[in-house]
């Protein structure tokens, strides 16, 4: 499979030149021999620069071994180095009167070794890389134009471990200019995700990925220990864990900034600050300290000093007093720290006529949020729900956003894309979904109920609600801008064009965001794909926390026996039955997810109706392992669906078996041996015709494809090729894989298919 630029947005590969010919300005100095075999010349490029280059053209004597040898190219650490060769090769029957020994290809060797002066390396000595042909072009196309045309190949040699090595091409009789060669390396660049500085690092050899630990900046300190693998081709993939800003630094795109504030710290769960100036907005941030080290912090919290104490005290260097409790039941809680700015805004509202109790209780009420060990609290805790919405999302003034474009539509109205630009912060992209006109109360507490659950959570595989809009309309929620939308579209859009760890790596930050939300409590009951939002750096984060999202908002839910609306081919069994909705029914739903990110986001169950799919699983059925899929993905699926909740595993230990096939990416390569015949809708699976065939496969948009390139009968599509598919135009990858492995199963179940 190959990876997709996407994979982490701007820190792709680089390369290191060991060696080029173009740059060479004087001899090569190359070993040749037999001294009648490759010659040194000099060509002149398109650009009239001389270029140094060999070549060798005996074509007329049949037995020949003509070897060219390059000096000691010093690997400089690298464990695995491609080889660009550029030459031209004159077709046989191009050449009048050439006998039958007249060769097309030559081949390529290299020799590992410590000593950079070996006058003579034994042939036998050599391992050879590849027998190099011209391009298919040059081949097929140019045999009645004889024309000359300079074919550019790529080979790769790993695993090195010597000082260096020589290369080596061997003539048997062609006729060859070798005009450039060019031997690098390649390198992911130095990188900055997550606050975490990545050094640019070699490749490792064949295809292992090197694990990269990151190193926090500036100012920063770990949250996670920060990683992130460097794979064979040159690109960073899945980034895991990060780091935070120290106490008194704020983020800034890759670094922490200073910012005017105090640093208050506490063991309790409450903390009475004091000496405060009346009538004055003060920002709170608060993070908790464990025996694991400090845990990030959480949004920030207005609250401001009232008038009414200024007046009552009298005495204007009389301080004011504010109480700020801790919610959550923190067992591990050490100490707190708590950061607050004097933002020097008076507010723009007085509030003269609160009784100053009523006062001190909103602050009491006003819960902080503790990253850790913390519970979520139901919006519905809350006699007024308005206050939920004020204690857990900022409000945001309208005129901070830019609405740019409408990018989906919500249960409540339209989702935009736009910008956000914060006094004193960064402008970021954000996702603005406002509140239709003419709602209901009830309507906008709902609405609302969403940036009041999301505003408890700070994780980085959970979305991120930058803050709310309350007091104009449209009522709106500002959240975290995910360029690549949800992911069961963005996996249709790209399929077959992920490498397994990418696909892992998905899940894995999936998987990490669920048990965030379990530890906290939290279920969410509708995880499927379509809730999954994606971010250019291919970032997984869970989203859509509202209150009547299950009920209402999601198409795939489906009224049940006894009521709710439930969407069934996510959900557990146990959820269907009796509503008993649990993190461990939330793991099944995973499992569920797991299954669509392999399978690029086919539909799970396929087109079997709700009741079927109910009936199928009560009878033990589980989804088969889609195509490609590896045996240990799939296993780790069907542990998600075990009927006994407690025997599924925790999403803790989901996130560590995830990481430990990241670590280890042999242990993906043994492929389940599933088949889209394993569909239980067709259990004895017969087909026809090509066009069911293709129905069957769900392939069924290129019925078209295949009638006008002439395969209308099973058995001519036997022997059909990926070059075939391309020219008939199925170009996507993913589906030509798709077609090719559908047509291997029909050799394997020859028995079950009427051709
Ligand atoms: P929702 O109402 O949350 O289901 O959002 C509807 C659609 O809007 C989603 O399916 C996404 O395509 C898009 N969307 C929602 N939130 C975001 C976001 N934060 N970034 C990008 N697209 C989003």
């Amino acid at each position: 499979m190959k990876t997709i630029n996407t994979a982490i947005e701007g820190k792709r590969c680089s390369a290191v030149t060991l060696l080029d010919t173009m740059s060479a300005l004087g001899d090569l100095g190359w070993e040749a021999y037999p001294a009648e075999g490759w010659e040194e010349i000099s060509v002149m490029d398109e650009r009239n620069t001389p270029m140094r280059s060999y070549q060798v053209c005996n074509v007329m004597e049949a037995n020949q071994n003509n070897w060219l040898r390059t000096r000691h190219i010093p690997r400089d650490g690298a464990q695995r180095v491609y080889i660009e060769i550029k030459f031209t090769l004159r077709d046989c029957n191009s050449l009048p009167g050439v006998p039958g020994t007249c060769k097309e290809t030559f081949n390529m060797y290299y020799y590992e070794s410590n000593n950079a002066n070996l006058w003579f390396i034994k042939e036998s000595q050599y391992i050879k890389i590849d027998t190099i042909a011209a391009d298919e072009s040059f081949t097929q196309t140019d045999v009645g134009d004889r024309v000359m045309k300079l074919n550019t190949e790529v080979r790769d040699i790993s695993n090195l471990s010597k000082k260096g090595f020589y290369l080596a091409f061997q003539d048997v009789g062609a006729c060859i200019a070798l005009v450039s060669l060019r031997v690098f390396y390649k390198k992911c660049p130095l990188a900055v995700l997550n606050l975490a500085q990545f050094p640019d690092t070699v490749t490792g050899g064949d295809s292992a990925l090197v694990e990269v630990r990151g190193s926090c900046v500036n100012d920063s300190e770990e949250f996670e220990a920060p990683r992130m693998y460097c794979s064979g081709d040159g690109g960073w993939l899945v980034p895991i864990g990060r780091c935070v800003c120290k106490p008194g630094f704020e983020e800034n795109k890759d670094y922490c900034q200073h910012q005017n504030y105090t640093v208050l710290k506490t063991k309790a769960h409450m903390m009475t600050v004091e000496g405060l100036k009346p009538g004055t907005t003060y920002v709170f941030r608060v993070r908790a300290r464990t025996d694991g080290g400090y845990g990030s912090y959480g949004g920030e919290i207005e609250l401001e000093t009232s008038h009414e104490d200024m007046l009552a005290i009298g005495d204007p260097n009389q301080s004011t007093i504010l109480a700020v409790s801790i919610a959550g039941g923190i067992v591990l809680l050490i100490f707190l720290v708590a950061c607050f700015v004097v933002s020097g805004r008076h507010c723009g509202y007085i509030k003269a006529k609160q009784d100053p109790d009523e006062e001190k209780m909103q602050f009491q009420n006003g819960r902080v949020k503790l990253p850790g060990s913390r519970t979520y609290i139901h919006p519905h805790t809350y006699e007024d729900p308005n206050q939920a919405v004020r204690d857990f999302a900022k409000e945001i003034d309208a005129s901070n956003i830019r609405i740019e474009r409408v990018i989906g539509a919500g249960e409540f109205g339209e989702v935009c894309s736009g910008r956000l630009k914060l006094p004193s912060k960064r402008e970021i992209y954000v996702a603005i979904k406002s509140l239709k006109a003419g709602y209901s109360e009830k309507q906008r507490r709902d609405f609302l109920s969403e940036a009041s659950i999301m505003g408890q959570f700070d994780h980085p595989n959970i979305i991120r609600l930058e803050g709310v809009v309350t007091r104009c309309k449209p009522v709106m929620i500002i959240t975290e801008y995910m360029e690549n939308g949800s992911l069961d579209t963005f996996l249709k859009k790209h399929d077959g064009q992920f490498t397994v760890i990418q696909l892992v790596g998905m899940m894995r930050g999936i998987a990490s965001g669920m048990k965030y939300l379990s530890d906290m409590s939290y279920v969410h009951r509708d995880l499927a794909a379509r809730n999954i939002l994606v971010n250019s750096n291919l970032v997984c984060k869970v989203s859509d926390f509202g209150l009547s999202r299950v009920l209402e908002d999601d198409p795939e839910a489906a009224y049940t026996t006894r009521g709710g609306k439930i969407p069934i081919r996510w959900t557990a069994p146990e959820a269907i039955a009796y509503r008993k909705f649990t993190s461990a029914s939330d793991v099944w739903s995973y499992g569920i997810v797991m299954w669509e990110v392999i399978s690029y986001g086919e539909r799970p169950y396929w087109e079997m109706s709700n009741q079927d799919v109910i009936k199928a699983i009560d009878e033990g059925y589980r989804l088969p392992a889609p195509m490609d899929c590896p045996v240990v993905l799939h296993q780790l699926m069907l542990d998600c669906w075990e009927k006994t909740r407690s025997e599924r595993p925790k999403f803790g230990q989901i996130v560590n078996t995830l990481d430990k096939l990241i670590r280890n990416p042999n242990s993906l390569k043994e492929l389940a041996n599933s088949s889209v015949w394993e569909d239980p809708t067709t259990p004895e699976f017969s087909v026809s015709t090509v066009d069911e065939w293709l129905d069957a496969i769900s392939m069924g948009q290129y019925k078209d494809n295949f009638s006008s390139a002439g395969y209308v009968s099973l058995d001519s599509i036997l022997y059909i090729s990926l070059c075939e598919l391309s020219k008939m135009g199925v170009t996507l990858v993913g589906h030509q894989k798709k077609i090719v492995s559908a047509v291997q199963s029909l050799h394997a179940q020859g028995t079950h298919v009427q051709v």
